[in-house]
């Protein structure tokens, strides 16, 4: 007898999407969590007494609009809203950039009239590879498969419609495609562009989250993989849950309850129940077992293979590949509490202007990046970050006492490991110092309107959150990680190497990023999966 049909392992919001499905599928799931939340990255907290925040992810365009639709997540409570700017890249020499519905060209102008000419004409090239990405994100990958079987014959299928989807594409987006996929951002983006700010801009996206230079081939990626979201409809833009990123996961965890779900807080899994080669449920951190007939793991795919599970039960390659996961994020996470509104000494004024609704970029150019990336390296962190800042009670003053103001910065490069076994629980106070006088140059009197603050090294995202190597992504972007190599081939169609054992977090596809589809993928694996086995019917959800 089995206590649930599926338990899930972690409820991060792939693992809750995972769950609403499958209980809407009329199975009953059981969601363990570790932290005494749900939500994984995608949390709300009060990090100083009175001022609340996304204290990881802070920004959202990726959330899927179906799953939106199917969990029915705005009626149990979510509002996204949009930013008035989408960036401001303030420059040090007193000019700054403002990316802005109807006037971003107009914008770029004062730096390159060529620049502001060609961004139309880059924005459709971008917009269309994105939209054969967005068509991929709630799909399965084909999957390597081996032999002559039904199987195999599926996934040739599969294969043979993503090639027709290519075929659609002229010869030049298709091009564009592979360019994305492989070149450097700076070789991607310097084709187009000529103004470093305008550079600088899109090549955040290239960086963030990921531990390279833009100067690293494969880093043009980024540039897809922020591009496939959208806010309200509208394409490609980034906006703001009112209530900050919990906003979303509490929704989907009602969404989950309403569907018989049960989730479990301060439950931490220590080990995946193996028998007879098939995963038959977990066992906790305090003995307890919890059996299922099927597991579905939102946790890092390094994490659950190298710790989870006995490496007896995995086949050798299956497991060198997963001990060399690539998951290792430069990223340094504050939160903080402010008593004003920064004054930016390109653009000055504490009055909310649509500036200061924007993602913030404090990188006035790729070099400045791959600086940032090579002191990293050497030295452990920055001397000079790169650092994006969002000011979240500018658009919801559920966050903050009236007249103050909570911000995110996120940080970047800081080397996941420090050299010389140095600590960072050494040097977080130091780094987290350094990412406010960095603030302070552009923003002068920033730092003395900071009241209170959190500082999150990549340490302190692995400790607090779960997140391996303080990887926000699960996992590197990277063309050997991605797509039908996520997390190895072979396994790219949610099912893992033992029986009855699913991938429903970012380490499967389409990666990292608050998008719901790994969770909403895996629970069609496993609906599929129950089907042929049972014959169940899953006729409330498609
Ligand atoms: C600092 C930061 C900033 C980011 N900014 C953005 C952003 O602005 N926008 C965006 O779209 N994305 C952003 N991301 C990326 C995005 O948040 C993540 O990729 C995404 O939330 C991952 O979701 P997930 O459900 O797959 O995994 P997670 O959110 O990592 O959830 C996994 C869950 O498993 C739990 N868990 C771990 N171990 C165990 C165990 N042994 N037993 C039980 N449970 C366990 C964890 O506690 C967690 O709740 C950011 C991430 C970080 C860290």
């Amino acid at each position: 007898m089995q206590a649930y049909d599926v338990v899930v392992i972690g409820g991060g919001h792939n693992g809750l999407t995972c769950a609403a499905y499958l209980g809407m599928a009329g199975l009953k799931v059981k969601v363990l969590e570790r932290r005494a939340m749900v939500g994984g990255a995608a949390v709300t907290e009060e990090f100083c007494p009175g001022f609340r925040n996304s204290v990881a992810a802070y920004t959202v365009s990726l959330l899927n609009p179906k799953i939106i639709a199917d969990l029915r997540l705005f009626d149990h409570g979510l509002k996204i809203v949009e930013r008035r700017a989408q960036n401001f890249l303030p420059g040090l020499d007193g000019r700054y950039l403002l990316a802005a519905e109807g006037c971003t060209a107009g914008n770029i102008a004062k730096f390159s009239r060529g620049d502001a000419e060609r961004y139309d004409a880059f924005s459709r090239e971008l917009d269309a590879s994105a939209d054969v990405l967005r068509e991929l994100i709630l799909r399965a990958p084909p999957n390597l498969t081996r032999g002559a079987n039904l199987a195999a014959f599926g996934e040739m299928l599969k294969a043979g419609r993503f090639g027709n989807r290519l075929r659609r594409l002229s010869t030049e987006n298709l091009c564009t495609l592979l360019d994305l996929l492989t070149k450097s951002a700076a070789d991607y983006l310097g084709a187009w562009f000529e103004g470093e700010l305008v550079k600088a801009w899109l090549g955040f996206d290239a960086i963030v989250g990921n531990y390279a230079s833009p100067y690293t081939p494969g880093t043009a990626y980024g540039l897809l993989h922020h591009a496939f979201g959208e806010v309200n409809g509208k394409k490609r833009l980034w906006g703001h849950a009112i209530g900050g990123m919990g906003a979303i996961t509490q929704a989907m965890a009602r969404s989950a309850a309403g569907y018989g779900v049960e989730i479990e807080t301060d439950a931490p899994v220590r080990e995946v129940l193996i028998e007879k080669g098939r995963a038959g449920g977990v066992v906790l951190e305090d003995g307890r077992v919890v059996r299922g007939g099927a597991v579905a793991a939102n946790v890092n795919p390094k994490l659950l293979y190298t710790a989870m599970i006995p490496q007896s039960a995995l086949e050798p390659a299956f497991l060198r590949r997963m001990q060399g996961w690539r998951c290792a994020s430069g990223t340094f996470r504050m939160n903080v509490a402010l008593s004003e509104l920064p004054s930016f000494a390109a653009l000055p004024g504490r009055d909310c202007g649509d500036h200061h609704t924007a993602g913030i970029i404090l990188a006035p150019s790729l070099d400045y990046m791959d600086r940032a990336y090579c002191d990293a390296r050497t030295i452990g962190w920055s001397r000079e970050p790169i650092i994006e800042m969002v000011i979240p009670s500018t658009l919801d003053d559920t966050l903050a006492p009236a007249g103050a103001h909570v911000a995110s910065l996120f940080c970047q490069h800081v080397s996941p490991q420090l050299p010389e076994r140095r600590s960072w629980s050494d040097h977080r106070e130091e780094v987290a110092d350094l990412m406010i006088e960095t603030v302070d140059r552009y923003a002068p009197g920033f730092k003395a309107s900071v009241v209170g603050r959190q500082a999150l090294s990549p340490l302190d995202l692995e400790q607090v959150f779960g997140l391996t190597g303080g990887d926000i992504f699960h996992g590197a972007l990277t063309l050997d990680q991605l797509f039908w190599a996520r997390p190895a081939l072979g396994y790219a169609d949610y099912r893992g190497p033992l029986k009855g054992l699913y991938h429903c977090g970012s380490g499967a596809h389409p990666g990292g990023g608050v998008t719901g589809a790994p969770g909403h993928n895996a629970a069609r694996a496993i609906i599929a999966d129950r089907r042929r086995r049972f014959g169940f019917h899953a006729n409330r959800w498609r």
